[in-house]
């Protein structure tokens, strides 16, 4: 249930209706609008409380919600939540592109990386410091140092950083070093993770689970938004299907159906999504045609020689003409990319 409060309802009605909420075993997530004042009501709601609420001094109306998600929902929050990074507004008419090595190899290969994705047009550099691989022989990531690279290339390219935390013990130093915390795939359903990140204040990427329905997925979402952190982005990178071409489904379906439904930000990653660098390009233009906010791209200065991803990572140079590729699909269908130099000027 969503309270709308009325138009200069007092500090007093606001703090009585969170109490109300507190004593019906409810917690009240109270939002304060241009005008007005909004009181999300999480937990279960209990017979006759719509009613109860709806008569409370200063409230003008109370509305059930009937999804299973609530905070995430386009019942609780008609526009859309808007993400800034450094400038650039994830969720608004902006097209934002993620790009860099599936791993933190080496100081020489995230900072050409970062150097080369910038130059032509990237505005967030990802990389990965733990790697959630499938077998335990296959290169981990470099932990700390991994980050601390990051850190080095954030600083020498101007680019804000995502990279993936993927134990609830590690968050709050993952959260010092990265702009945006990415939550892999493989724990789209790890609750005391997603716990764990609801409570910071920076940004949060959910991977689609390989085997979530969009429901599951969108329900992870709230676990993290339930917590307080709202700024959730969603990122389609492909589930699992009988066919076999690609290394999984990318699932463009999903942008607009999560879209219709959810106010988040959703971005597509189809580096993971197919498993391919030549369907990159045409699965991104797809992409932002289909509606997403942006796309999160593999790119790596030397594909064959990378340690994690190669086959799926672009050369700068592909990257470059990717990137010309999305700049024609945003403009045609009325968005854009926005240019690096009015970014970081
Ligand atoms: C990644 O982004 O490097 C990654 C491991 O992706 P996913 O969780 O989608 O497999
Ligand atoms: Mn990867």
């Amino acid at each position: 249930m969503i309270i709308v409060m009325r138009r200069g309802a007092t500090p007093e009605e606001i703090q009585t209706v969170e109490e109300r909420v507190r004593q019906e075993g409810c917690l009240p997530h109270t939002s304060q609008g241009v005008e007005t004042v909004v009181i999300g009501v999480i937990g279960q709601r209990t017979e006759g409380m719509v009613e109860r609420m709806a008569r409370l001094p200063g409230v003008e109306m109370a509305i059930p919600i009937t999804k299973p998600y609530k905070l995430a929902s386009k019942e609780f929050r008609a526009g859309p939540t808007i993400i800034d990074l450094d400038g650039v507004k994830l969720g608004s008419d902006d097209v934002v592109i993620m790009a860099g090595p599936c791993t933190v190899e080496s100081r020489e290969q995230v900072v050409t990386t970062a150097r080369g994705v910038r130059a032509h047009g990237a505005h967030v550099l990802r990389g990965g410091a733990y790697k959630p691989r499938s077998s335990p022989y296959s290169f981990q990531g470099l932990g700390v140092e991994g980050l601390r690279l990051l850190q080095e290339a954030k600083e020498i390219s101007g680019l804000p950083i995502i990279t993936e935390v993927m134990e609830p013990g590690n968050v709050g130093l993952v959260a010092e070093h990265a702009d945006i915390l990415q939550i892999g795939a493989r724990n789209c359903q790890n609750y005391p993770l997603l716990r764990e990140v609801g409570r910071i204040s920076k940004p949060v990427m959910l991977k689609r689970g390989p085997g979530c329905t969009i429901e599951e997925w969108i329900m992870a979402a709230e676990h993290i938004m339930s917590q307080g952190n709202m700024q959730v982005i969603l990122c389609e990178r492909g589930i699992k299907t009988f066919e076999t071409y690609t290394r999984n489904t990318l699932d463009l379906s999903a942008v607009p159906i999560v879209k219709r439904l959810t106010h988040l930000p959703v971005i597509v990653d189809p580096s993971h999504g197919t498993g391919k660098w030549y369907l990159i390009k045409s699965m991104c233009q797809a992409a932002i045609a289909a509606g997403a906010d942006g796309v999160l791209i593999e790119v790596h200065p030397n594909p064959d020689t990378a340690l994690c991803d190669g086959a799926q990572s672009l050369t700068i140079e592909n990257f470059a003409d990717c990137v010309e590729g999305i700049r024609r699909v945003a403009e045609a269908v009325g968005r854009r990319v926005p240019a690096r130099e009015l970014v970081f000027a």
